[in-house]
């Protein structure tokens, strides 16, 4: 691995690997570095080596996947699988670690293509073993063809936990009960972004079969679901809910949850990029322009990690933020860009008349958002109730990082990842900032689990 590229990707998604693509054979020196072992980034994990019956099974999408991955093996754009990017700064050098060994490399145009991550969403029981996120549920089938084998029951909101379910249901899975939180309001909300939606009515229909065939297969779904908790000792050993006003409870040792993902920007964060809120997909995204430029000179995002707008949009971002950076390089004119892009734009914008009608529907209703439930977990990593949450509001610490201070809360191992969004809705609830004004906590290398003797191995340049 060289010390400096000219262009460098974090992340071998679709947007990583796209980016790639368009880069490649364009005489750059250009590097894609990504912590998995293979190119495919969440949806298309283990896509080279996933065997035919398990890839049938996750459907024609996935089986995208494989010509995206095979275009990128064929470029001429280093890959570095298995590497970790542990840190990002406005000078555009970044920290890696690589088969045990750190370096710090630069780059005179980054790509950030880092994704999203599941929702976390703190509820009464949510930490105790047994109870797990759907993507977890869908990366062990991916990877390894594992699935649950005594019975499940599905929780939450969103395409992804549907999209589970109908996994599952092909699988022979034993899907107990599908609790869906969507609130019965947002289906009145939806409604006038409907006539958009329908211009992308491919993803209406591929909802409506899941649904038809869950529901023709007895799999049974309770609409507005609410009051949702696990319960159990040590273990989970049961699952309350609220519908149609009266209390329920399934016994169960394995609940997945889903609340929809949002973007990974702990790369951007540290970096010092603009972020602001976003309403409609209730989460912080970096600010950029159509081209993928951020605040920061020479640092472009795209894909999931850029804001929500899935995969195939993400591939269309990552080629274009590809072209951008080639113009930046002084590889291609403005003319020649605007041009290769065309196609692109076209494509993301017809893609994205989905998302308005999506984001109304699987709006995550503000009781879960911001648990009333005192002694619930939400830092994981230094178990901070929501109570300590609302005492340290109460006591005059009114923003999500003055409550990080004071409690220790975003401090762990995972850097905030878990609790970041939680906190911030908490603290609004409690009186505190409003989440649209509240910053985000502030981001701090390392962004990922570095140990002592990974950081120790850095080279002494590079200590300097
Ligand atoms: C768990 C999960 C499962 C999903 N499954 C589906 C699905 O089945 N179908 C669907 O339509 N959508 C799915 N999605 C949504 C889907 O991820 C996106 O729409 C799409 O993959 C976005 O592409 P991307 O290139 O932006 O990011 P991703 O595909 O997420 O790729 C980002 C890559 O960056 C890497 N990365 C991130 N941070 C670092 C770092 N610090 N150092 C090194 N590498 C890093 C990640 O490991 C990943 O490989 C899923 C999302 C999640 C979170």
């Amino acid at each position: 691995m060289n010390d400096h590229y000219q262009l460098l990707i974090i992340g071998g998604g679709p947007a990583g690997l796209a980016a790639a693509t368009t880069a490649s054979g364009q005489g750059i020196s250009c590097a894609l570095l990504d912590e998995q072992p293979a190119p495919g980034g969440q949806i298309y994990r283990s896509i080279e080596s996933v065997p035919d019956t398990r890839a049938q099974t996750l459907g024609t999408e996935y089986l995208r996947g494989k010509t995206l991955a095979a275009a990128f093996r064929e470029s001429d754009v280093e890959y570095y699988p298995e590497t970790r990017v542990w840190s990002l700064n406005n000078g555009r050098e970044i920290g890696i670690t690589h088969k045990s060994q750190s370096k710090i490399i630069t780059a005179d145009q980054i790509l950030v293509a880092s994704g999203a991550i599941e929702r976390p969403m703190p509820f009464s029981g949510w930490t105790l073993p047994g109870v797990m996120q759907a993507g977890a549920g869908q990366i062990l089938f991916k990877a390894a063809g594992v699935i649950p084998s005594d019975g499940v029951v599905l929780a939450g909101s969103g395409p992804l936990l549907l999209l589970l379910a109908w996994q599952y249901l092909q699988l022979g899975v034993d899907i107990k009960v599908i609790l869906d939180v969507t609130p019965l309001s947002n289906h009145l909300f939806a409604l006038p972004k409907l006539p958009r939606a329908l211009l992308a009515h491919h993803y209406l229909t591929k909802g409506l079969v899941y649904q038809r065939d869950l529901s023709r297969a007895g799999v049974k779904t309770k609409i507005g679901a609410s009051n949702l908790q696990a319960a159990g000792d040590d273990l989970l050993k049961s699952v309350n809910y609220r519908h149609l006003g009266r209390e329920h409870t399934i016994e169960t040792d394995l609940l997945l949850t889903h609340f929809g993902v949002i973007p990974h920007i702990w790369l951007t964060q540290s970096a010092g990029c603009k972020h602001q809120w976003d309403n409609s997909q209730q989460c912080w995204r970096p600010r950029h322009d159509e081209w993928g430029n951020t605040s920061i000179e020479g640092i472009l995002v795209a894909g999931d990690g850029a804001g929500i707008n899935g995969a195939r949009s993400a591939e269309h971002a990552g080629r274009i933020a590809g072209l951008q950076a080639l113009f930046e390089l002084g590889i291609l004119t403005e003319s020649e860009r605007n041009k290769q892009a065309k196609n692109d734009q076209k494509w993301m914008k017809a893609d994205r008349h989905i998302r308005p009608f999506l984001e109304a529907y699987f709006a995550i209703p503000q009781s879960m958002l911001a648990t009333t439930d005192n002694e619930t977990i939400i830092c994981r990593c230094e178990e901070i109730t929501a109570g300590q949450i609302r005492e340290a509001v109460e006591t005059g610490h009114g923003g999500s990082n003055d409550v990080k201070y004071i409690t220790r809360c975003g401090m762990g191992a995972c850097q905030g990842r878990q609790c970041a969004n939680s906190v911030a809705h908490i603290v609004a609830d409690a009186g505190g900032e409003a989440v649209s004004e509240s910053s985000h906590y502030r981001g701090r290398p390392p962004v990922a689990p570095l140990t002592l003797k990974q950081l120790a191995s850095l080279t002494k340049e590079n200590r300097q």
